[in-house]
């Protein structure tokens, strides 16, 4: 399933052989994960595959059911939240919206310290507001602040007590696209500036892939691939990896020869396609084989599939279809501006030929 431990850096938190479970749910399944100091980890996969469950427990919110988690090298199990170098900015900041800005940020502070004096609150407040550029809204009551500057003072309030570890529960759920993607930037790099580890859990991949050094796919409860963006993207291990990290075509079939590199898949539809297997696979396994639409390339003429175009959509620098092949029913092909012919873009319905590399199609496990 990929590198469970960073390269290098030094590891801060860790989760061995976790598991918790809800009555009859598994919501987290043998979690084996190590986190490297300063690293930015995203916890990725579709609603109610455990991630939030993950964090929680990172968080000291649930005490796992199996398994030891680990801060700094200690088991925290019976640690809780208030005690833990950690802190976590939820989905809904969860502010309070009679206080000020200011008075938000340094509750935390004098929950964890009571005996910390007021000026030292002060300076440390102003601090974390010049990290998220709030700098001047001491004063604000929250309820006249936008989104996404609540999102900031709710970030301000996570690190305003300089934890080791910022867990992040979808924190950018509740802003629009635009803001989402500004955020995202700032987040980043206010990661860099601080040194803090961050852990995120989200659903959005784009999130994932633009903001981690790596990425925990999930599923059903268990890690399924650990990687960098570009690993997950371009190794993924299964066909659920494989879709949930960016878009890729999948055709069925069944294994009918593995030799040297390529392995020769027979497809339901009576076709035989060639691609690089994944993993273990033996002869006759049911698995898929994955091409992501920017690998196929649309010709006029020469080699290739039949296919009629069905739909195009521009997006500037690229041009998406949707084709349509008699046995392989419809698929989509991106095809970069520059490699469209002179005369312009293909159109719907014409008929066009498709091809890529057997080197860049991946055989997968079908689940
Ligand atoms: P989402 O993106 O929707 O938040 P998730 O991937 O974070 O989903 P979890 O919230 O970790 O998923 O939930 C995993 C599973 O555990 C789900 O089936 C959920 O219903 C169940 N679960 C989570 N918390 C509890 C709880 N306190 N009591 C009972 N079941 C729970």
């Amino acid at each position: 399933i990929g590198d469970a431990s960073p390269v290098n850096n030094k590891v801060i938190a860790e989760l061995r052989g976790v598991s918790k479970r809800f009555g009859d749910v598994l919501a987290a399944s043998d979690l084996d994960l190590s986190i490297a100091e300063g690293e930015f980890l995203s916890f990725l996969g579709p609603s109610g595959c455990g991630k939030t469950t993950a964090l929680r427990m990172l968080a000291g919110f649930e005490v796992p059911t199996e398994g030891e988690v680990l801060l700094d090298g200690k088991v925290v199990n019976d640690l809780d939240a208030y005690h833990r170098p950690v802190n976590m900015v939820f989905q809904q900041y969860a502010l309070f919206p009679h206080m000020t800005v200011a008075q938000n940020i340094g509750y935390g502070l004098r929950q964890v310290r009571p005996r910390l004096p007021k000026a030292h609150i002060a300076e440390k407040v102003s601090k974390a507001l010049d990290v998220v550029q709030l700098n001047g809204f001491d004063d604000r009551k929250i309820w006249e602040m936008s989104g996404g500057q609540q999102q900031r003072v709710a970030l301000a309030r996570a690190i305003v007590n300089e934890p080791k570890l910022l867990l992040l529960d979808e924190p950018m759920a509740a802003l629009d696209r635009k803001l989402r993607k500004e955020m995202q930037i700032e987040l980043q790099n206010l990661q860099r500036k601080l040194g803090i580890t961050f852990v995120l859990v989200t659903h959005d991949q784009e999130e994932a892939l633009s903001m981690s050094d790596r990425i925990c796919v999930m599923r059903d409860g268990r890690i399924v691939q650990i990687g960098s963006p570009q690993e997950l993207y371009d190794q993924p291990n299964s066909r659920y990896v494989a879709g949930f990290v960016g878009t890729s075509n999948f055709f069925e079939g069944k294994i009918t020869d593995q030799d040297g590199t390529l392995t020769s898949v027979l497809l339901d539809n009576g076709l035989t396609m060639q691609g690089k297997p994944v993993g273990q696979l033996v002869k006759s396994q049911q698995v898929c084989v994955s091409v992501r639409p920017e690998q196929m390339k649309l010709r006029r003429e020469g080699e290739g599939l039949n296919v009629v175009v069905r739909n195009r959509i521009f997006l500037g620098e690229h041009t998406e279809y949707l084709v349509m092949h008699d046995s392989l029913g419809e698929f989509l092909v991106l095809s970069p501006r520059q490699s469209e012919p002179d005369n312009g873009p293909f159109n719907a319905g014409e008929d066009l030929l498709v091809s890529w590399e057997s080197s860049a199609a991946l055989i997968l496990d079908n689940t």
